[in-house]
């Protein structure tokens, strides 16, 4: 079967949603989801998005630009990080003029709560910067837009699933997609003028992860295997409050509204690490503290190993049962369902989980897809949400910035594409690509092989847990490499059980393992590659000091303030190999041209990053 669109989004959590939204002003859209609509993980984000409303006195967009800039350990491009914090109130306005319920101020304007590395004045104290609704913020973003997008006539695929992107022979040019029907078992060529991925976060490949289980970053293993690049993949950021044992998110917002965490002697131990924000540094600040005192044999069970048995307390207490069920109402209900603990009466277990990919597919700042680190844009190909790299978040997301992300650059994507889709030709497609993917699935399900996708996922997500997490060195990021080497060549031997076409969950998960399979080689190739530590990526093995005691490899401007590009060769054989090139980090400084201020390249000039 084949089907023909102007515009096809893959992909309808908030990014996906928005740019559907824009360009159905002027363009026949079509949203391809392998999820309902409203089942996408944004659906999940709990405490809030972030935007330095009117308010001029109490905060203002250059300062969560800066924050923005320093909370990513200066890797993110700056000019791309003025655009997301000067086009967030807008797009703030717009969202509750299309009918977003944002929680409210006494005088009705849009509340907001303070959240990790978000300051006023340059780092001068912690700023109200999260608009919220309650702690539902992505449900209530995703149901607005997605009722929006009916009303605009956008055609719903759901339960599609992508399997394969269709390029011009040259590599310069998106033609399509091929598309997988889960309820017939077709397989659908898809021709289109443009084609945006919003295909959210691949986390999945860890094991302790506060992820849903969709997101297992397809569209990175679909553009690895097309010879196109990712960039930035190292980049993983670990949240600091997962339920223990289980990685469920406690939200950020409940350190917003005074939680506080203490270790096994009681001790507020971000008082000691952070003087200034305390438990509102930034996460990957935090979650490194808490590797260190669980490490150093101070979390509540004092074992001294990061095991399913040890972490350290988010104290809630203090805020009362009344206040808790009225702000944090989904988390109190985690705790108490999950752990049988009332978050009233007890302080909550967390560890570290693994949250969001700073790193993607590379875009500009809208959306368009690069094809190296020189810049090369692909005609008809866009990137927005999760899966993008713009790149705004640099070595490490500041908390809110993520559905902000979504937003402002699906947005801009939809506008960019309404403004040129007419311009845009549909590419001839050539021979029959939906025969590659049929023959994928014909291999698999004929395959006689013993290896089944869940034993291979459960190994790779622990051997990434254990050896790729929050702490990396040579050593566990070679292992890690070692073992997602047998990994491939254990899934050369998988196969299926179920043969048949309805809602064939077995199949589809087997092939998203392979997508896992395929980034994960890149994310822990590029960690080995980056010889210094920098916001996520946390280098233990550094220089030898006096004591004879191995120091954590410093951050490195000279050699490693740049983007990485990874390429992965011979991406369909088990010994793929990751091939890499890198990208200049766009600084105001470099860029006399910009005419940017003299006071303001000094300020956001690379520095020591103290909270
Ligand atoms: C528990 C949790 C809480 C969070 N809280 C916050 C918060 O408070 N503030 C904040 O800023 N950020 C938060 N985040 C991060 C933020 O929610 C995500 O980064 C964001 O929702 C991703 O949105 P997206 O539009 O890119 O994709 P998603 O909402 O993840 O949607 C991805 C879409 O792609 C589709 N898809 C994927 N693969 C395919 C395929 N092969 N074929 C077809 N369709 C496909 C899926 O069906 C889905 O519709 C949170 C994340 C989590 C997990």
């Amino acid at each position: 079967m084949n089907i023909t669109h102007d515009v096809i989004i893959v992909g309808s959590g908030a990014a996906g949603l928005y740019a559907a939204y824009w360009s159905s002003t002027k363009a026949d859209v079509a949203v391809l989801s392998k999820l309902f609509p409203t089942r996408s993980h944004t659906g999940a984000a709990q405490g809030g998005i972030g935007a330095a409303l009117a308010n001029e006195e109490e905060d203002k967009p250059l300062w969560h630009w800066f924050d923005t800039i320093k909370g990513g350990d200066y890797l993110g491009d700056q000019d791309a990080q003025k655009v997301l914090c000067y086009d967030a109130p807008g797009t703030i306005y717009e969202l509750e003029h299309m009918g977003v319920p944002f929680s409210r101020t006494p005088e009705g304007r849009i509340a907001q709560r303070p959240f990790g590395g978000h300051t006023r004045n340059f780092g001068e104290r912690a700023v109200r910067r999260a608009c919220y609704a309650a702690d539902r913020t992505g449900h209530v973003i995703l149901h607005t837009l997605y009722e929006q997008c009916v009303k605009q006539n956008v055609h719903f695929y759901s339960e599609f699933q992508v399997l394969d992107l269709i390029m011009s022979d040259d590599q310069t040019k998106c033609l399509g997609v091929v598309a997988y029907d889960m309820l017939s078992g077709d397989i659908i060529t898809v021709n289109a003028k443009v084609v945006v991925f919003a295909t959210g976060g691949s986390c999945k490949n860890f094991a302790t992860t506060s992820n849903c289980q969709a997101n297992t970053g397809d569209a990175f293993g679909i553009i690895l295997r097309n010879g196109l690049p990712l960039e930035d993949m190292e980049f993983v950021q670990f949240h600091p409050t997962g339920l223990a044992g289980l990685g469920i998110l406690i939200t950020e917002g409940a350190r917003g509204e005074g939680g506080f965490l203490t270790n096994a002697e009681g001790e507020r131990f971000m008082e000691r690490y952070a003087p200034t924000v305390k438990d509102l540094a930034p996460r990957d600040m935090i979650a490194q503290c808490i590797y260190k005192e669980v490490l150093e044999g101070r979390g509540i069970n004092r074992t001294g190993r990061i095991c399913n048995e040890d972490y350290v307390y988010i104290n809630l207490m203090h805020l009362g049962k009344e206040e808790l069920q009225k702000k944090l109402p989904e988390i109190s209900d985690f705790a108490t369902t999950y752990l049988g603990i009332k978050p009233w009466e007890e302080p909550v277990p967390i560890m570290p989980t693994a949250h969001y990919i700073m790193g993607g597919i590379p875009t500009d700042v809208d959306g368009r897809v690069k094809r190296n680190a020189q810049g090369d844009i692909i005609e008809g190909l866009y990137a927005a949400g999760e899966c993008a790299c713009v790149s705004v978040h640099g070595a490490n997301r500041l908390g809110t910035n993520s559905l902000l992300d979504l937003v402002v650059f699906g947005r801009r994507v939809g506008l960019h594409v309404a403004k040129n889709v007419d311009a845009i030709p549909y590419g001839q497609i050539r021979g029959n690509p939906a025969a590659k993917v049929a023959g994928e699935i014909e291999t698999l399900k004929k395959s006689t092989g013993k290896e089944r996708h869940g034993a291979i996922h459960e190994d790779m997500a622990n051997v990434m847990m254990e050896k790729a997490s929050v702490q990396r060195t040579e050593q566990s990021l070679t292992e890690c490499k070692q073992a997602l080497m047998e990994l491939r060549e254990r899934f050369q031997n998988v196969g299926i059980d179920d043969k048949g076409t309805v809602f064939n969950s077995d199949l589809l998960e087997t092939m998203e393992v392979g997508y896992m399979l395929d980034f994960s080689l890149v994310q822990v190739e590029a960690a080995l590659a980056r010889r210094e530590s920098r916001g996520a990526h946390l280098r233990l093995d550094g220089p030898i000091d006096a004591d004879g005691k191995q120091q954590q490899m410093p951050r490195d401007d000279a050699n490693w303030l740049k983007h990485t590009y990874s390429w992965l060769d011979n991406a369909d054989k088990a010994d793929a190999s990751v091939r890499q090139d890198y990208g200049e980090v766009y600084l105001l400084q470099d860029h006399p041209e910009g005419g940017w201020e003299p006071e303001l390249v000094e300020r956001f000039k690379p520095k020591e990053r103290k909270y």
